[in-house]
């Protein structure tokens, strides 16, 4: 792709936008940056572009900007139907997202990892299995994508023999054109993001582009467990590969007793034993599995692999153990953002759980919760914005708090906990009503547990 001279425009300036302003302008181009948020709102991305000489357009998207273009490059936040790109497209100006444009400058193999829930687990795990096979081999290992740093940043880094592993979000794939991963991963799909891509079709579609552009020599891997992703396999060009923690698969990989075997051509080979698995939960069991098909696709050995998984510890806000106090344990899950991540954490203690669910909403079913809620919580604490919604979905299940601010929450929690009871922060919901982000929600979390006294309150139970 040729940059110099294009006048390009930047839509949206989050971590990916600022990196691809800078990387274009690095490579040539003219760059202009839009944003409808105001100048004071993203007083802490303006000074570094503007340093660079990069204009800069805050507080609305003007149209003339959209149309002298030679492309527009739109962020992962910016909704692909917005009225400026549909008119900008129109006239013949493309309009590509930052993965599409890092991917037209990336070297080496490509391994991308989509779905609901798992990404940042997957993608990380996968990223160190193959950092051990890449040191024995000289190979360089890169790992980003919507998991911090930016595909653009890791452009620059990628050699013809490097192996990049990427979580992509379904909107950074709406926004694709030749995004090619040699081994491409959906890890499960369930209801998410609705108010973005409304129908829960046209979210299934954009997840299913991960595939799109693959072709014979590439591997597909895909959840035998999960009815959606298992209709997908029609739309597979490459080698399909399943995972699966309930039914042994021909090409892929499963667990056989307490055994983790990768199958490929008829030939099994074990790989690790469950117990090697140091995260909680069925689902991270899930997680583990498809790392394994995509980890041993990729050439690793069943050693590298069950090394790396041994070490492995839960990613921050992840069903993060955060202290056991008086008894209690507490639960870092800040970044179950969707009903289907808190049904995980839910079915990852046996019972007594006091859970704190509330935030922002994201069109979300919370009645899904409910046969949980009845067989293994003892009370739910309800924080911000959605507290009725959820409240009105699921009053019938179990006792309710109003707690409204979580710090009252993890307050009420304690003092109604008993030795042995587990208090978890599964919000079910986004987290921007009360905190910056989940990130900002779990480590508020963290803060508050930490500042409970064990002493004041010892003994009362
Ligand atoms: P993502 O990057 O897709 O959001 P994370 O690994 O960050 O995935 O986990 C997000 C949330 O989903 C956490 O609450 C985590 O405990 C839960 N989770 C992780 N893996 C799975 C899975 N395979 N299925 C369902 N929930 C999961």
């Amino acid at each position: 792709m040729e940059l110099k001279n294009k006048r390009v425009l930047v839509v949206g300036l989050g971590r990916s936008g600022v990196a691809s302003a800078i990387f274009l302008q690095e490579h040539g181009a003219k760059v202009i940056v839009s944003d409808s948020k105001s100048e004071v709102q993203l007083q802490s991305e303006v000074p570094a572009l503007l340093d660079r000489g990069i204009s800069i357009e805050t507080g609305h998207h003007g149209e003339r900007t959209f149309r002298d273009q030679d492309l527009i490059v739109v962020s992962p936040g910016v909704p692909s139907d917005q009225p400026q790109l549909q008119h900008a497209r129109s006239l013949g100006i493309p309009v590509i997202g930052e993965v599409e444009l890092a991917f037209r400058f990336l070297q080496g193999k490509v391994l991308a990892i989509t779905g609901s829930n798992g990404k940042t687990t997957t993608t990380t795990l996968v990223g160190e299995i193959l950092a051990k096979s890449g040191s024995k081999s000289g190979k360089k290992t890169l790992v980003g994508g919507n998991i911090g740093t930016p595909v653009i940043s890791l452009a620059g880094q990628s050699t013809p023999d490097s192996q990049t592993v990427l979580e992509i979000s379904s909107f950074q794939l709406e926004s694709i054109e030749q995004f090619r991963p040699w081994v491409a991963a959906i890890l499960n799909i369930t209801p998410d993001h609705l108010d973005r891509h409304h129908t829960f079709q046209a979210y299934v579609d954009a997840k299913a582009r991960i595939f799109e552009n693959q072709r014979a020599d590439d591997f597909a891997i895909l959840n035998a467990d999960d009815p959606t992703c298992v209709v997908l396999k029609d739309k597979i060009k490459g080698s399909l590969l399943w995972f699966s923690r309930k039914q042994p698969v021909e090409n892929g990989a499963f667990l056989k007793g307490d055994q983790i075997v990768f199958s490929q051509h008829g030939q099994e080979q074990p790989v690790l034993s469950r117990d090697d698995i140091q995260l909680k939960g069925e689902h991270n069991l899930e997680n583990v599995l498809a790392a394994v098909a995509m980890s041993m696709v990729a050439g690793c050995t069943p050693q590298q692999v069950r090394e790396a998984v041994k070490e492995f510890r839960a990613v921050e806000h992840r069903l993060e153990l955060v202290a056991t106090i008086n008894g209690i344990t507490f639960y870092n899950d800040s970044k179950a953002t969707n009903v289907d991540a808190t049904v995980k954490a839910l079915e990852s203690f046996p019972g007594n759980i006091h859970i704190i669910l509330g935030g922002k909403d994201k069109g979300s079913d919370y009645t899904v919760l409910n046969p949980l809620l009845r067989e293994r919580v003892k009370r739910v604490y309800l924080i911000g914005a959605a507290s009725d919604k959820i409240a009105s979905h699921v009053k019938n299940a179990t006792e309710l708090v109003r707690s409204g601010t979580l710090e009252r929450a993890v307050r009420q929690a304690f003092d109604a906990a008993k030795s042995g009871d587990v208090v978890l922060l599964a919000p079910a919901c986004a987290s921007f009503d009360q905190f910056n982000s989940y990130e900002h929600r779990g480590r508020v979390f963290k803060e508050l547990v930490r500042s409970l006294s064990p002493v004041a309150t010892g003994g009362r139970h």
